[in-house]
């Protein structure tokens, strides 16, 4: 139980998406979230750290992260 998303593998059960932006040319895509827990473990805390990102487009490493939180709950709290 909880809706805790503190760690990628959170993520990945909650059925979210995340989506990396590069800051220096604007693409966006889908980050693999497998792979992401496959080089730093299920249990990463991702919050406030970098992502090994990289954009496709243009190589930069420059990159912002959006989440997409999948079946947002309804109601009070978070
Ligand atoms: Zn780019």
């Amino acid at each position: 139980m909880g809706t805790k998303l503190e760690t990628i593998g959170d993520l990945i059960d909650g059925g979210h998406t995340v989506t990396g932006w590069c800051n220096d040319c604007g693409r966006g895509s889908d980050i693999d979230l497998d792979a992401v827990a496959a080089r730093r473990g299920r249990d990463w805390s991702y919050i406030r750290q970098k992502w090994p990102i990289r954009c496709g487009a243009c190589g930069s490493g420059n990159t912002s992260i959006r989440i997409g939180i999948a079946g947002r709950p309804r109601g009070p709290g978070r």
